[in-house]
């Protein structure tokens, strides 16, 4: 039996699967700010291509990929679906754990899986540059990365407290050729205003992301991209769920339960989409998103109508929120520490496909630590959360089960929270009820 089941590369998904129109209670849309009506389509326009609004909204369950999209896939898809034999071994179980490598992507996430399609339709939109944010770093190397396959700027605005603790991203990005700024920066009203309140102002992912989505607002030639939780994100991220539904039928396999980590909801939901119907005839696997216990997003939110960033620019959106004025606690795994998630992932929670899970940090980092001895390979902090979560399923499956869960991305820039945890230097948060009551006042009344 082979450890890693590799599908050729004519088997990269032609299509991306939308599980929208397959959901029990569609996906509620978003509203404008002010108005709280529906958002107009052409207001998206200012910071989207039409091409990406139209994915927004789809019905179409199945939306083909464009070949200069899969010419660039090619470069490191399809990824393989790993058999962790030295884990399960090392746990003494007789369950089966798979893992969906997403790490080998040239910026070493999942996140190419979204920003190089969305460079393309922006590129094919006639625009120049693209404006984004970056928390801890992931999503600014994978949209330089895909910016520069199809020569455009691209403009990061990065998190400041992760732009100063963790410099090789940034340097990962500039290489790329890319512009970075640390946000708050001086570039923006919302960044300014931010630094004027407070000139040591360690930034937000809500305030970078206010300060992107405004750079692309005010200027013709740029729009914006965002690495997560929008629709059309997790419809690009299918791509890891459709291979892995291939890999598990030549292996011979049928998962029991799927695991993913959540941030803003693009890995795992990528990982669930295309299981959702065989899990609506009563025969599908498990589904289980999993947190960490400083950003409770999905098992202590709110499900309701909540903005997407700090300054309250973005369209409001349905979905589990912690409520927009909150600030996480700065546990490592970055990508981890946003107050909202996806409405179609929260859609899936709030119809019982979907179970979420939350972990203390400490324990997140002993079960990367049993990974990178058993199978070798170093996770970063957010992928640790889905390699607890996938060893606390093994240990309560039944003997034969299969448990599969999506390796959304490597720690070799994260060496610093590995280092913390080394030096017993790691902390475990919890963010407290009292303050979750209080940050939910900061949602609007709908
Ligand atoms: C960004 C990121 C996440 C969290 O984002 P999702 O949208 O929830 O997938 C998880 N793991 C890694 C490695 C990331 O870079």
């Amino acid at each position: 039996m082979d450890l890693r089941i590799n599908l050729p590369e004519s088997e990269i998904p032609t299509a991306w699967y939308n599980v929208m129109p397959h959901l029990p209670s569609p996906v509620a849309p978003p509203l404008d700010p002010q108005t709280h009506e529906p958002v107009d389509p052409a207001a998206l326009a200012a910071i989207f291509p039409e091409s990406l609004i139209a994915q927004e909204m789809s019905d179409q369950p199945w939306i083909e990929i464009p070949q200069p999209v899969r010419d660039v896939y090619r470069l490191w898809r399809p990824t393989p679906l790993v058999r962790a034999k030295r884990l399960e071994e090392a746990l003494g179980l007789k369950v089966k754990i798979y893992y969906k490598n997403e790490s080998l992507s040239p910026a070493g996430s999942h996140k190419p899986n979204t920003a190089v399609p969305q460079a393309y339709y922006n590129k094919q939109a006639g625009l120049r540059r693209l404006a984004t944010e970056t928390g801890a770093g992931q999503w600014g190397t994978a949209l330089s990365f895909a910016s520069v396959q199809y020569n455009l700027d691209c403009t990061v605005y990065m998190v400041k407290v992760s732009f100063e603790q963790k410099p090789y991203r940034g340097m990962l990005i500039r290489s790329y050729g890319a512009t970075i700024f640390p946000s708050p920066s001086d570039k923006t009203r919302s960044g300014r205003a931010a630094l004027e309140k407070n000139p040591d102002h360690t930034g937000s992912l809500g305030l970078a992301i206010s300060e992107a989505v405004e750079d692309a607002a005010t200027h013709e030639d740029t729009n914006y991209a965002l690495g997560s939780v929008l629709n059309h994100v997790l419809i690009h991220q299918s791509v890891t769920g459709l291979e892995t539904k291939s890999q598990l039928v030549l292996a011979g396999e049928k998962a029991d339960i799927l695991v993913g980590c959540v941030g803003g909801g693009s890995n795992a939901a990528g990982l669930f989409a295309p299981f959702v119907p065989e899990c609506l005839d009563g025969h599908g696997p498990q589904m289980l998103a999993i947190e960490p216990m400083a950003c409770p997003t999905l098992t202590k939110g709110q499900f309701r109508y909540d903005y997407g960033d700090v300054a309250q620019l973005t369209p409001l959106i349905k979905m589990h929120t912690l409520g927009h004025s909150y600030t996480p606690p700065p546990i490592h795994a970055g990508g981890l520490r946003y107050h909202g998630n996806a409405p179609i992932l929260c859609q899936m929670v709030d119809s019982g496909l979907v179970t979420p899970q939350a972990y203390y940090q400490k324990e997140v980092f002993e079960a990367a630590m049993l990974f990178l001895k058993t199978e070798g390979f170093l996770p970063a902090p957010e992928t640790a959360h889905a390699i607890k979560g996938a060893i606390e399923a093994a240990k309560n499956a039944e003997p034969g089960q299969t448990v599969v869960f999506l390796y959304s991305g490597h720690g070799l820039l994260d060496l610093a929270a590995y280092d913390a945890y080394l030096s017993g230097k790691l902390t475990d948060y919890e963010y407290p009820d009292a303050e979750i009551a209080e940050a939910l006042k900061s949602c609007p009344d709908i």
